[in-house]
């Protein structure tokens, strides 16, 4: 442990102080710690988490090493609050403290903010409750009743274990009451249940035999973790190449030297599947951590990786900010992944600032997809990064060849939207009793809903967007606002029965068409909306996986991190859904997404084959699908970024102002962009409206600040931030640093 700052401050500026001074923060929207007095008697280290007075409440605090933000004129001692006291909870190591300070002054977040990620669960805080459960008491006298049900129980009981009440009641198939009145009967005893520990996993647990190229990756990561310093590599090749095994060995060599790992996916990849994978490499599972743990699973799984007991954690973005105690290595899987951006609260690129942890904590990071982000490419190219290449699939089974359909001229029947040469494809594709995946990158039914008679389209009342239908809930939902209503029988503009027609398809309308073109297929419909949660979508994973379904239909939640063995066919509706959009990286993304998605096909199979409807065959994004020639779409989008200097040449940051006033928010944007202060060599474009003008009642506004990459764009914004007038109480200003969304 480091000294304790109390001793540090009595021989300090304050020494001679009754009480030391001791700077606290709160995760709040505060960019500055608070001093406090500590009581006599009490200790503190900093990252140690305390309550404190606040106002009229009382309220979790963590003591900072120094002080931070403005603090104006000193306080004196006398008007200084004191620490209620500790909390049982593992301090924030000093790592997790210099990375909250990084982290909030690239994105210009409060430190509050960044701090608040770091508690990971309220149950943290909450004292861990005992859990009670029941054992056979030895040597007990049969109790004087024995009905069937206590014969059973007790029979259960016989081995002496420790089991939950309601477990053993569930055994044998009883009620809590039994279990109670053997309980009262001296024939069972209440004692706690010891604490579940995490299982370690081992690094020689199994081998694995790499030929040629993935032995020198191996041999090339292995080096990386070996020299105990900071470096990045990219591990880049097509699905199935084995970029998961090798850098298992990676993790594999940090476990030997006795630090923990980190495996970052994108959320929707947290299977089944990759666990499964895990256990059979490492002989048991990592802790995991996503959206879909309980509170008290979030709790124990922060204490583990403070404590050190969780020696490899698998995670979505936020697992970045767990207080790791001794962190060596982080893989960022599916490295090009938009998921890894959060557009909320803190805005942070979680790839990049795996980057700036690693840096911070001198260890390696790899970097791992089959379509690395052209950030990373470049990086790459430049030496800044490590570039490992793993050439062709470990199977040997070819990538599979991809035919763009021209939907101009084989058009869908009026009404349909697979094409007849895609229909042919998956009668084919069924009559050899293989899976086909229809992909299509659109939730519900139809993406619009018109009056025939009177040309009314049913739009969000709270945002810029149309209404959605979902045929199944019987809904027209607002993907933005979560706004909704039930699907209306006549049109309420003009009163005509009868009159509404859904236009364009969503993946339910897809799935329509299949089961009247297919009705004997066994259909797999995955979308985000239709699926509760991450522990269902495993369930249907894995059936898919053991060849329960023929044919599967998905949204983007299918392209991620999936190995369906029987899958031979791969269709994808609308090959130009992604492109029309004013975002830079929308040929990139496209690129990506109609990718990944047709690589599902084909891993296990020698012939796996995939389709592109597209009415643009000739843009250079579905050239380079249906080519596979990826370099010569790299050195193009490379050329072009370049020469616009758009990321990763030059540096973009976004600024979003909203208000429910329509001319406040204009008003003020446009006040916002007046202070912008001179400077030459940035650009500021806007503001302007947002293309999503309106979401949620709040009208938006953008403003877009391009720069070149070696300018300071935070100190260049900190300046202009604070030279803003106080905004009116209703108005909000966000700043995106790095933004991945133009809307
Ligand atoms: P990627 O992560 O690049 O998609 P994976 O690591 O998932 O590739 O490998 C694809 C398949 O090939 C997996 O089933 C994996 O177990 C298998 N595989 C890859 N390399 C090896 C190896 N050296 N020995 C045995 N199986 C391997
Ligand atoms: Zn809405």
């Amino acid at each position: 442990m480091e000294s304790l700052l109390a001793q540090l401050d009595e021989h300090g500026p304050s020494a001679g102080a009754r009480n030391a001074r001791v700077p606290v923060l709160l995760p709040v929207a505060l960019d500055q710690t608070y001093d406090y007095l500590l009581p006599a008697g009490m200790a503190v280290t900093p990252g140690m988490f305390v309550l404190v007075p606040f106002g009229p409440q009382t309220r979790i605090g963590i003591v900072w090493d120094a002080p931070v933000g403005e603090g104006g004129k000193p306080v004196p001692d006398k008007k200084l609050k004191t620490i209620t006291g500790p909390l049982d909870v593992p301090p924030l190591p000093a790592s997790s403290l210099r990375f909250a300070e990084w982290v909030a002054r690239y994105t210009l977040s409060p430190l509050g903010m960044v701090v608040r990620m770091m508690m990971g669960s309220s149950a943290v805080f909450e004292p861990v409750k005992p859990r009670f459960g029941v054992r056979l008491v030895e040597r007990a006298a049969e109790p004087p009743r024995l009905t069937p049900a206590r014969k059973r129980a007790l029979e259960i009981a016989a081995d002496g274990l420790i089991r939950a009440k309601s477990a053993l009641a569930a055994e044998a198939g009883c009620t809590n009451g039994v279990i109670d009145g053997l309980v009262a009967a001296g024939s069972l005893v209440e004692v706690a249940i010891p604490e579940r520990r995490f299982p370690r996993p081992r690094a020689d647990h199994a081998h694995v035999d790499f030929a040629d190229a993935q032995a020198q990756a191996v041999r090339r990561m292995h080096a990386a973790v070996d020299g105990q310093t900071f470096s990045v590599t990219l591990l880049d090749g097509v699905t199935g190449s084995g970029k998961t095994e090798v850098y298992f060995e990676s993790v594999a060599r940090t476990l030997e030297k006795g630090r923990q790992a980190l495996i970052m996916l994108p959320e929707i990849a947290l299977t089944s599947q990759f666990m499964d994978r895990f256990t059979a490499r490492f002989g048991c599972a990592p802790v995991e951590w996503h959206s879909a743990l309980s509170s008290a699973e979030r709790a124990r799984a922060w204490r583990a990786a403070a404590t050190g007991e969780a020696r490899v954690v698998v995670g979505a973005r936020s697992a970045l900010f767990l207080p790791y105690a001794d962190l060596g290595l982080i893989v960022v899987d599916e490295e090009h992944d938009q998921g890894f951006k959060q557009d909320d609260r803190v805005h942070y690129q979680a790839r990049d600032m795996a980057v700036v942890r690693g840096n911070l904590g001198k260890f390696p990071v790899v970097l791992a997809s089959a379509t690395p982000s052209i950030e990373s490419h470049v990086n790459a190219r430049t030496g800044r990064y490590a570039h490992v290449a793993l050439p062709g699939r470990y199977s040997g089974a070819e990538l599979p060849e991809i035919t763009a359909i021209d939907m101009r001229s084989d058009p869908p029947d009026k009404g349909r939207w697979l094409s007849p040469r895609l229909v042919g494809a998956v009668t084919d594709t069924l009559a050899k009793r293989q899976q086909t995946l229809l992909f299509l990158n659109r939730r519900g039914y139809a993406p619009l809903t018109l009056c025939r008679s009177c040309g009314h389209r049913f739009d969000c009342p709270q945002c810029t967007a149309w209404l959605v239908e979902h045929r199944f809930r019987q809904r027209l939902n607002c993907h933005h606002c979560g706004f909704s209503l039930p699907l209306p029988e006549k049109c309420p503009k003009c009163g005509e029965p009868e009159s509404l027609v859904a236009c364009g398809p969503g993946i339910e309308r897809i799935a329509e068409e299949v089961t009247e073109r297919f009705p004997d297929a066994r259909l797999a419909l995955l979308s985000s909306d239709l699926v509760p949660g991450l522990a269902e979508m495993r369930e249907i994973i894995k059936s898919i996986e053991a060849g329960k379904a023929d044919i599967i239909i998905g949204t983007q939640m299918v392209a991620k991190g999936h190995h369906f063995p029987a899958l031979a066919t791969v269709g994808v509706v609308d090959g130009d859904l992604g492109l029309g959009q004013a975002d830079p990286r929308a040929a990139e993304r496209t690129f990506q997404l109609l990718h990944q998605v047709t690589g599902r096909a084909g891993r296990a199979l020698t012939a796996g084959q995939g389709f592109v409807q597209t009415y643009m065959p000739e843009h250079p994004v579905m050239q380079a699908i249906i080519s596979g020639d990826r370099e010569a779409f790299l050195a193009r989008e490379i050329r072009q970024r370049q020469g616009t200097l758009l990321p990763p040449f030059g540096r973009l940051a976004a600024l979003v102002i909203s208000a429910r006033d329509k001319e406040l928010a204009e008003l003020f944007a446009r006040d916002v962009a007046r202070h912008a202060p001179p400077a030459e060599r940035i650009e500021i474009l806007g503001p302007a409206e947002a293309p999503l003008a309106v979401i949620r009642g709040r009208f938006r506004w953008r403003i877009l600040i391009k720069a070149p990459r070696e300018l300071d764009v935070q100190a260049y914004l900190r300046a202009w931030l604070s030279s803003l007038p106080k905004p009116p109480s209703d108005l909000r200003l966000t700043v995106d640093i790095d933004p991945y969304n133009f809307l």
